[in-house]
């Protein structure tokens, strides 16, 4: 085979198509304009597998039968108009790892939020029911490398935006669409109806044959949904329900009427027993568990995985009970939206740490749940100007500092029993912290310490 791919980009996507590519026996090169990191090097050396770095050698390029592109490059970089302009096919990594697949099932997954702890949560209950099942995409690794790896029967893929504009043949068994919102805007020339094509590309190569699992609530899918004529011979998701909705939510019961070729089900699942919390993760459970279903899982082990299930960290993560109150760490809320379903989510009243960069935020959104939930405010930030003058008027407690320690004994200062401390800080970390995750750990450390000193004073 004298097929040459040329790789553009050295993440996590990009050298595992190099290594995927390598091991079907095509030529390949890997060109990053960067610095790639020093085991992605290595793998690539171990390999046997040219590239360069710190910019890309364009007769190489233009040299290539095939391109597959990082989702972190734009097609309107002017690289990629030059090559598309050279008649050469640019593709993105999910698809070309999807060539490879053969029998083995794929559920996608994407949306605006939501996608990892739907991917993990399927991905959770497809092992459940001992499955050979591999989880990559946007989180972990990348559908290439595990296809390489090989030996698997089921992927379940969390899909960007940025790797379905870059499919041409993908078609997943299950694909599920969980809402959208605008995001991204900055790469679809702030055209949020380019955004909405992007997402249902998920669906563009689907027959009869696949299933597609969508949210009724998301307004932006259902307007898509009924100006594509799109049939109803798919699953739908909705609060309430209607004949055409298959799992819905009521009485705090997640119900599932299920079709699916020759099987036929109803059955109901309390949301007491869902180790996730909050209204956004039983959408979010609802389509991983439809997901399942698709796949064959046995409702048994539908239950027994949502009761133990354990989500990424930061996310609505419950660190420990202090003194009856409950310390939560949902650090990856930058964003009001997300806030809004932890306040929302939680029992109890709330002793809410917020703060961090403001990406001009809008709290009208949330205010009404603050004023009902919060009975506290701490801001933890190097500026808290945003959150003190929006809410300094209509809390009775509110308190500024400037790191976490200090966000927690103060926290544990107003906790009474029954309380929910949470860390949703509706911003970015980077005033104080390296990022979200060094947030939430600190937090959690903070935390777990404050348990410490109290246990040796007892
Ligand atoms: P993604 O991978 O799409 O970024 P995650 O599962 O990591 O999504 O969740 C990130 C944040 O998005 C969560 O902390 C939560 O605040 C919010 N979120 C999760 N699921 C949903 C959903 N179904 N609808 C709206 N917001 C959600």
């Amino acid at each position: 085979m004298n097929e040459r791919i040329v790789i553009l980009g050295g993440g996590e996507s990009g050298v595992g198509a190099a290594m995927l590519a390598r091991q079907k026996g095509y030529e390949v090169f890997l060109s990053d304009g960067g610095n790639l990191a020093s085991d992605r090097r290595r793998t690539l050396k171990s390999q046997k597998i040219d590239f360069e770095e710190g910019g890309h050698s364009e007769e190489l390029l233009l040299n290539a039968s095939l391109v597959v592109k990082s989702p972190g490059i734009p097609d309107s970089a002017p690289l990629v108009q030059k090559l598309v302009g050279n008649n050469i096919p640019v593709i993105s990594e999910i698809e070309f790892a999807y060539r490879f697949i053969d029998k083995a099932k794929v559920i996608a997954i994407t949306g605006t939020n939501g996608k990892t702890t739907t991917s993990l949560l399927a991905h959770h209950l497809l092992k459940t029911a001992g499955y050979k099942v591999a989880l990559g995409g946007n989180v972990g690794r990348s559908l290439a490398r595990l296809v390489a790896e090989g030996g698997y029967h089921y992927y379940v893929v969390e899909v960007s935006s940025f790797q379905l504009d870059g499919i041409d043949n993908f078609r997943p068994d299950v694909a599920v669409l969980l809402n959208i919102t605008p995001d991204h805007l900055d790469r679809y020339e702030y055209n949020f109806d380019k955004y909405v094509t992007s997402k249902f590309r998920i669906i563009e190569n689907l027959t009869n044959e696949q299933v597609f699992i969508y949210c009724a609530d998301s307004a932006p899918v259902t307007e898509e949904i009924s100006r594509r004529k799109i049939e109803a011979s798919m699953f739908a998701m909705s609060a309430s329900n209607n004949n055409k909705l298959s799992a819905y939510l009521k009485d705090e019961h997640l119900i599932f009427n299920f079709q699916y070729k020759h099987d036929a089900a109803e059955f109901q699942i309390p949301v007491s027993e869902i180790s996730l919390i909050g209204k956004h993760n039983m959408v979010n459970s609802m389509a991983a568990v439809l997901s399942a279903l698709c796949m064959e899982v046995p409702m048994e082990m539908v239950l027994k995985g949502l009761k133990n299930f354990k989500n990424a960290p930061h996310r609505l993560e419950f660190v420990k009970e202090i003194d009856g109150a409950a310390y939560i760490n949902d650090s990856k809320a930058t964003n009001v939206d997300s806030v809004y379903y932890a306040l929302d989510g939680v029992k109890g009243d709330i002793i809410w740490i917020a703060g961090g960069i403001d990406k001009g935020n809008d709290y009208t959104q949330i205010e009404k749940l603050v004023k009902k939930k919060v009975k506290g405010l701490i801001c933890m930030g190097k500026d808290n100007r945003a959150l003190t003058s929006y809410f300094g008027s209509k809390l009775n407690k509110i308190a500024e500092v400037d790191s976490v320690k200090k966000a927690i004994d103060q926290a544990h200062e107003w906790a009474e029993e029954g309380d929910v401390v949470l860390l949703s800080p509706a911003c970015a970390s980077f005033d104080l912290f390296s990022n979200y995750e060094d947030r939430g750990d600190k937090f959690k450390r903070a935390v777990n310490k404050l348990a410490k000193t109290l246990k040796a004073k007892e």
